[in-house]
């Protein structure tokens, strides 16, 4: 076994994080690279990492981190959109909810990990009694997706956010992301995932008047399949949760269709719907884990031979909203200030936004003639 493996089994936390500096001046790197996106890892991760290069890859930094053409907030998702602190809405049928802006682990390819967004506070019970209340007046939103930092690191604030939406009578689909199944599977206890069940009702008579909840959970790499993360979500798939799994792709992780299928196949098998692919957004400090759209389009086209239920949709996320990717699309690219950028048009209003969102139009993003969004997405290279 590596020499470096066995000793990241021992080692110091200071000493895992300078995992990959070669010598004392990537080591001054990674201490400078830190200073603004932290590292942190659970025990669980900590024992994985001694094992796979796919997961140390994720969450210890390189210094490769210091030469970025990314920013901290790429995404409107984490901007402030309302009047209510932690509640934002983007679109008209659904909103976003952040009770705990924090994460158990800092993956090196998401803007969470920056300061900008983890010392936001959480919000207060009181806050959320707001939020909730505001969701109630808005008739045509009928989604909430409860999101982070991770919601599950304070589950009594969840499970009081959870009572008060599924009791607003337009609120019929709750979904929560959550990375928590690979950074601590033990949090999912039969108590938590009986209680998370709870909120699941069926209405056989009427079904308009139905309500669910579904899980969308974060995995990468087969390696990251352990029993005890796979107990963990056959705990929750068999108290009729469904979880649905959104994959980022990741140079020298995952980006070979070899490797997607596998991890797809994989998850099928165990009760996982495969729901997105998303290609890693241009985040401060992610440029070396970033492919091109167009190496993410070349392994989705290999994945559009398989059966339709490992066929995920395969996105890439200017500031303005998702941008879907199917087998013949084709890019249109710019190059700004030496930095190559695709060109790409939403599907969104451009008046939609403003009225929704109640702000103006991203940077690097105008209204077209007829009326839609047009954006710049920063290209990863390959
Ligand atoms: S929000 Fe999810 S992907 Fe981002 S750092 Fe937290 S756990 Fe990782």
């Amino acid at each position: 076994m590596n020499q470096l493996i066995k000793e990241l089994r021992n080692e110091t936390f200071n000493e895992m994080v300078h995992y990959y500096a070669k010598n004392e001046s990537e080591r001054i790197i990674i201490n400078q690279v830190i200073e603004n996106s932290p590292v942190r890892v659970t025990p669980y991760l900590k024992k994985l990492m001694s094992k796979y290069e796919s997961i140390r890859k994720q969450f210890l930094p390189s210094p490769l981190e210091a030469q970025t053409n990314g920013t901290a907030t790429p995404f409107e998702e984490g901007k402030k959109t309302s009047h209510v602190y932690g509640l934002e809405r983007l679109y008209k049928d659904r909103v976003l909810l952040t009770p705990h802006f924090d994460c158990p682990a800092y993956c090196r390819f998401c803007y969470k990990k920056s300061r900008v967004m983890r010392n936001r506070k959480s919000m207060t019970f009181d806050e959320i009694d707001l939020a909730v209340e505001e969701i109630g007046k808005m008739p045509e939103v009928r989604g909430a997706l409860i999101t982070g930092g991770d919601p599950f690191m304070d589950t009594t604030k969840l499970f009081y956010l959870l009572d008060q939406l599924s009791a607003l009578k337009n609120i019929s689909e709750i979904r929560i992301g959550t990375r928590m199944l690979l950074n601590s599977p033990e949090k999912f206890t039969s108590d938590i995932c009986n209680h998370l069940a709870s909120y699941i009702k069926p209405n056989f008579h009427n079904p308009a008047k139905s309500k669910y909840l579904a899980i969308n959970v974060h995995f990468n790499h087969p390696d990251e399949l352990q029993p005890e993360v796979l107990q963990a979500c056959y705990k929750l798939t068999s108290n009729g949760i469904t979880l649905r799994n959104q994959t980022v792709l990741l140079k020298g992780i995952n980006d070979d269709a070899n490797t997607i299928k596998r991890l797809f196949h994989l998850l099928l098998r165990n009760n996982i719907i495969i729901y997105y692919m998303n290609h890693c957004m241009p985040v401060e400090g992610s440029d070396h884990l970033r492919i091109s759209v167009q190496k993410g389009l070349d392994i989705y086209k290999q994945l559009c031979t398989e059966s339709s239920c490992s066929i995920p949709h395969y996105v890439y996320a200017p500031s303005g909203g998702k941008v879907h990717v199917g087998p013949d699309s084709s890019f249109d690219y710019a190059e700004i200030n030496g930095v190559k950028m695709i060109k790409t048009k939403l599907l969104y209003k451009a008046d939609d936004f403003r009225s929704i969102a109640k702000k103006n139009l991203p940077p690097m993003h105008s209204e077209t003639k007829d009326g839609m969004i047009e954006g710049y997405y920063i290209d990863g290279e390959d």
